[in-house]
């Protein structure tokens, strides 16, 4: 075969390519530097941003992928964003929506939360350098915010809550609780069932729709540790029905636990139906708990305020140290407590007039961008287990319904109601500072068709 063979040409014009192919393979410096590699390094780590760098520009020498393709393929190669907790515009018009995770936090626990992050006081008294109470500014707002309460605790969750007390005073012994009040919340789980796997023994008092004052004196006895008024968060009884009030079960030698479920410091007056614990202590409940995450408008966690000795009781039973909460949720409900109205207070205190008027200004934004877009009135709720059957006079946005998908699909995510041969957006929940997202998102997608 002679050197100048029509093969040996060929097989030389390869090497050329694969030779100037690695010439152009992108510099790991100038990939590292590309602004949407970059953002992933804070995300993910230089090592592993690198890492694939080093992998894709060796896919490219290998001849797989074009130098001009390598920024792309490293993104496409690198681990999708973290799926836990991308932000939602919650346009359900449920204003604490559990799959949402209830109430948004304001900005003070933002700050809060973003300010205690690091090492912080959580348990030291910095003033003598010695352990403190574990965030005593939490207890103290509380106690502030509810003078009634001699001491506050705070647990996980209210579901810990409970099961805190009903261990710490009556494991082993009896729970009365009315027949009225066996509570399913969500997911699939009961109250009953969570009291029971404390190892008290719950004794039912009472039927459905009626329990009085006597029958709960009738079950009390020797072996009762606990009696439990549970608030019935999310559903009602009407009709003929009879419920015995906090004050008629003191004095009877036991505990009265109250689960006001919602949270309420003290009564609203939008929401008249809603326990609230100012009310409970001053009813003579030794103990009320409730969730933070609800009205009242804070992180999860859950709250309980009463007497002092009982709630040391409760502080010393060893269960305490397996639901303590962290730092950033007792820095959180601090902030909460202490600074101004939260979103959930505020979007309580604002007029039906109010959310119209911030649909119909969406609304017409919307059409002039060529949307196929009304403004209406809409009923939004609580929601979250808080004040059943009251409806919220709310306002809402309809678009065509094939807008639903794609709003969901966007990041932020904007998650609407469908109904009625549309998509409506509700807002309800939605800060109104995020007016301008909502309808940026609608825009985008009214683009992308
Ligand atoms: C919501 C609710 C609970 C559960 O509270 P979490 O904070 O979700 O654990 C328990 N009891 C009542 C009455 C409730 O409304």
């Amino acid at each position: 075969m002679s050197a100048t063979s029509p093969e040996r040409v060929a097989s030389r014009q390869r090497d050329a390519t694969v030779a100037d192919t690695r010439r152009r393979v992108p510099r790991t410096d100038a990939l590292l530097a590309d602004p949407a590699i970059a953002a992933r390094i804070a995300e993910l780590g230089r090592d592993l941003v690198k890492a694939t760098v080093t992998r894709v520009q060796q896919r490219c020498r290998d001849g797989a992928i074009a130098p001009e393709a390598v920024p792309a393929a490293v993104l496409d190669a690198l681990p999708p964003r973290a799926a836990t907790g991308r932000p939602v515009v919650n346009a359900t018009g449920v204003l604490l929506h559990t799959n949402l995770g209830r109430a948004p936090l304001s900005p003070a626990a933002r700050a809060a939360v973003a300010a205690s992050c690091g090492t912080s006081d959580v348990e030291l008294d910095l003033d003598t350098g010695r352990r403190g109470v574990r965030g005593a500014g939490a207890l103290a707002a509380l106690r502030a915010a509810v003078p009634a309460a001699e001491a506050a605790l705070v647990v996980n969750n209210n579901a810990a809550a409970v099961v805190l007390a009903a261990t710490a005073l009556a494991a082993g012994r009896e729970i009365v609780l009315s027949r009225g009040e066996l509570v399913q919340i969500g997911d699939g789980f009961r109250l009953p069932d969570l009291i029971a796997s404390t190892g008290a023994r719950l004794r039912e008092v009472g039927t459905t729709n009626c329990t009085t004052a006597a029958d709960y004196r009738a079950a009390v006895g020797a072996d009762t540790g606990l009696i439990v008024k549970l608030h019935r968060s999310n559903f009602t009884i009407a009709g003929f029905t009879a419920e015995a009030g906090i004050d008629e079960l003191t004095g009877l030698g036991v505990p009265v636990l109250a689960d006001l479920g919602s949270g309420l410091l003290a009564p609203l007056p939008l929401l008249p139906d809603e326990p609230d614990a100012a009310t409970a202590l001053r009813d003579g409940a030794d103990l009320v708990c409730f969730s933070a995450d609800k009205l009242l408008g804070g992180p999860q966690a859950g709250v309980l305020l009463g007497r002092a000795a009982t709630l040391e009781r409760l502080r010393r039973h060893p269960l305490y140290r397996a639901l303590r909460p962290d730092k950033l949720t007792l820095a959180a409900l601090e902030a909460t407590l202490r600074g101004p109205a939260p979103p959930v207070t505020a979007a309580l205190a604002a007029t039906p007039a109010d959310r119209l008027r911030r649909a119909t200004a969406i609304a017409e934004l919307l059409r002039g961008n060529g949307i196929d877009a009304v403004a209406e009135p809409s009923e939004g709720v609580v929601g979250g287990g808080s004040a059943p059957g009251v409806r919220l006079p709310s306002a809402a946005v309809r678009l065509p319904t094939r807008y639903g998908e794609p709003l969901r699909a966007r990041d932020p995510a904007v998650l609407g109601r469908l109904a009625d041969d549309g998509c409506l957006l509700d807002v309800l929940a939605v800060d109104p500072a995020d007016d301008r997202l909502l309808a940026d998102a609608v825009l985008a997608v009214a683009r992308c068709r």
